[in-house]
């Protein structure tokens, strides 16, 4: 219930890249906006070690860090970075009206804008030696981490497109890449499968999965099985990439705001705006396709513009 109502030009849910970019700009552009973390402060990039392919970053920068840079300079401009997650939402059809927002399930938020970047988690398998391996060799990102795999023997789980593109992607950079497939076929176009199955150095396993990840520290193989005959068996590699999808977080907006079948907010093309006026999506809860910090971050850029014109207008 509520205890206290605020009322804000422009409101920013998630604090990833896409989050502060917008926050930068909007501050910027005197909004005064504030910003709410979210559960995972910093976002995806926090679960990341070395950032490498952020422009602007000669020798890398690791994924806190980068966040944490982008905080600070969201709130040298004047955002207010709060800890809290927006638990319910109820957006007006009204041009001008104000949008309302639950924080924590308590507080009370109105605004004439509300900028989403609420991104999207990557799926994991559920292993418990998975999750003690994440960032010590099990990936859910092969454009991020297959750099750090060069000339080595990695493993990738997952048959979509994703999967098929981050295998050939990883097959450039790592001796052999040992590609996992549950089924007896896999789900990605035929033109990725196609490519999968003339790079030399990618083998595919179909009817197998994971049982088991394999080091203490680091990853040093894997324990697969197939599901067929039950045979088991451990294949030495150093890094495991999970590629079975991701889930956009918008089980809130559900209803209100127009998504596609796996959850992800529909834009208008060339622009940030939702189907909501004065609502606007940046990020990878909108982009179930390039998924970069850098795309984010373009992406953010563009809401606050979008979210400050919106305003403007209304004068
Ligand atoms: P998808 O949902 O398309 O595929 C997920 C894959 O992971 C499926 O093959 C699924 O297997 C497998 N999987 C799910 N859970 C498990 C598990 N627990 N263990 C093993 N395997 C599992 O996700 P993608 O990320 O690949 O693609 C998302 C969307 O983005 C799609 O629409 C895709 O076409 C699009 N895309 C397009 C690209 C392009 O055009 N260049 C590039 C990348 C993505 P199963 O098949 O058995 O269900």
């Amino acid at each position: 219930m509520s205890d206290t109502t605020e009322k804000l030009e422009c409101l920013i849910i998630g604090s990833g890249p896409a989050g502060y970019t917008a926050a930068i700009y909007a501050a910027r552009a005197d909004m005064k906006p504030v910003l709410y973390t979210g559960m995972e402060p910093g976002g995806q990039l926090t679960t990341t070690t070395e950032v490498d392919n952020f422009p602007g970053y000669p020798e890398g920068i690791d994924g806190p860090t980068m966040m944490l840079q982008l905080q600070q300079q969201a709130e040298r401009f004047g955002t207010e970075v709060r800890i809290g997650m927006a638990t319910a939402v109820e957006f007006t059809k009204e041009v001008g009206g104000y949008h309302q927002i639950t924080i924590d399930d308590s507080k009370v938020i109105q605004a004439k804008t509300v900028i989403i970047s609420t991104g999207a988690s990557a799926k994991y398998l559920g292993l418990p030696s998975e999750e003690k391996l994440k960032g010590g060799g099990v990936s859910a990102c092969a454009v991020c981490d297959g750099f750090f795999y060069r000339g080595q023997e990695v493993a990738i789980v997952g048959a979509g497109d994703t999967a098929a593109e981050e295998a050939t992607y990883l097959a450039k950079i790592c001796s052999k890449v040992t590609m996992l497939v549950r089924r007896d076929e896999m789900r990605a176009s035929k033109a990725m499968q196609h490519r999968v199955n003339n790079t030399p150095n990618i083998e595919v396993l179909y009817n197998t999965e994971v049982e088991e990840v394999l080091g203490e520290n680091v990853v040093e193989g894997i324990r697969i099985i197939n599901n067929q005959t039950g045979e088991k068996k451990e294949i030495q590699v150093t890094g495991l990439f999970i590629a079975i999808g991701h889930k956009p977080n918008t089980d809130i907006f559900k209803g209100q705001l127009d998504m596609d079948d796996t959850g992800y907010l529909i834009t208008k093309p060339g622009s940030t705006h939702t189907n909501i006026p004065g609502v606007f999506a940046a990020g990878d809860v909108q982009d179930s396709q390039y998924r970069q910090a850098v795309t984010a971050a373009g992406t953010g850029c563009m809401a606050a513009l979008d979210a400050e014109r919106y305003l403007s207008s209304l004068s």
